[in-house]
């Protein structure tokens, strides 16, 4: 079987396309030694690579302000670490569990807190998902089982579809929800055999989506996104609130408006949490607070995501 999707996939994490980004003038190689850049030829396709200002190369290209430590930035700044009951599984909230179905994503964004966590090495690999799946089964009070990463559509189908024949066994799951980048930069893994695993499924499935900026939603990814569509998938997004990506309210309005075009609704945007190496991308609460209410002033309020925060020991994340 052609498995088109992987080949993108290795492709993205080798940077072996035609366009890589270590051509750029601003690339570092100080800065690509701390964190590998990773980025897909479809989501490196709507990038002006004559503009250093554009929101999308600023996601992805390791520059030398990446090289900046500051004392009161961490490495896990959300504390994940401390809540892994077992290795790939975090419950920290009230009836949801996040599985850490996979330590690698398509992308490397260069915000991201994944770049010390070592995901890696925590999450479950498909043999020990059975300690994962018997957690769950003992407490009756998780009803929500949230995969998440890295990015758990980096995953075979055949490899979700056997976690599903478990999950789906414990009769007090209900929703089966998905975090991932992927169906926006790497579209194809939105595939025909995807499709038909989703679809049947008798858990309710929710997809958060992790789009910043709308260059993003290109045609390939609102393909992807309405095939999760008609899969059965209530659609949300989470976005990270970025200097220099969409700290702006124009920038933040138009995406918000571009997601419900399709069918997406905005669900967090999140402050951005004191990443050692990113510091370059932090905006301050206040500023963030009066980006927000800008945005409030401007759209309907099912198109105003919640701005939040993630404070370590927390039940759930901070409204701002
Ligand atoms: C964000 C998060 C969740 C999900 O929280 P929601 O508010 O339901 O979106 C669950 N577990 C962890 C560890 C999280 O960080
Ligand atoms: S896709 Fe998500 S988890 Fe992966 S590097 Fe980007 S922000 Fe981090």
């Amino acid at each position: 079987m052609s498995n088109n999707w992987q080949q993108q996939l290795q492709q993205a994490l080798t940077n072996q396309h035609d366009k890589p980004l270590n051509q750029h003038p601003a690339f570092s190689d100080a800065a690509n030694e701390l964190f590998t850049h990773a980025i897909t030829a479809e989501i490196r396709d709507v990038i002006d690579i004559h503009n250093p200002q554009d929101p999308v190369l600023r996601q992805f290209l390791p520059t030398a302000d990446e090289t900046i430590e500051l004392q009161h930035f961490n490495s896990d700044p959300v504390g994940d670490e401390a809540a892994t009951q077992i290795p790939g599984l975090i419950h920290k909230y009230h009836g949801r569990v996040l599985l850490i179905a996979s330590g690698s994503c398509a992308v490397n964004c260069r915000y991201c807190f994944r770049r010390h966590f070592p995901y890696s090495q925590s999450f479950a690999p498909r043999n020990r998902w059975r300690a994962s799946i018997d957690y769950i089964a003992q407490h009756p009070e998780i009803h929500e089982v949230i995969l998440s990463g890295g990015d758990p559509l980096t995953q075979e189908t055949k490899t979700l579809a056997q976690l599903t024949r478990n999950l789906t066994k414990i009769t007090h799951v209900k929703t089966l929800r998905i975090h991932s980048r992927i169906p926006v930069v790497l579209s194809q893994r939105i595939d025909h055999e995807f499709m038909q695993w989703a679809e049947p499924l008798r858990l309710k499935k929710v997809m958060v989506l992790h789009v910043n900026h709308a260059n993003e939603l290109t045609t390939k990814a609102q393909n992807a996104i309405k095939k999760l569509k008609q899969s059965g998938f209530t659609l949300l997004n989470q976005s990270v609130l970025l200097k220099g990506v969409n700290d702006e309210v124009e920038v933040l309005a138009e995406l918000s408006k571009k997601l419900f075009e399709n069918n997406v609704l905005p669900y967090y945007l999140h402050q951005f949490d004191p990443v050692q190496n990113a510091t370059h991308f932090m905006i301050e609460e206040t500023t963030a607070k009066e980006i927000h209410q800008q945005l409030q002033a401007q759209l309907p309020g099912y198109l105003v995501p919640k701005l939040v925060k993630e404070i370590a020991g927390e039940k759930h994340k901070i409204n701002l």
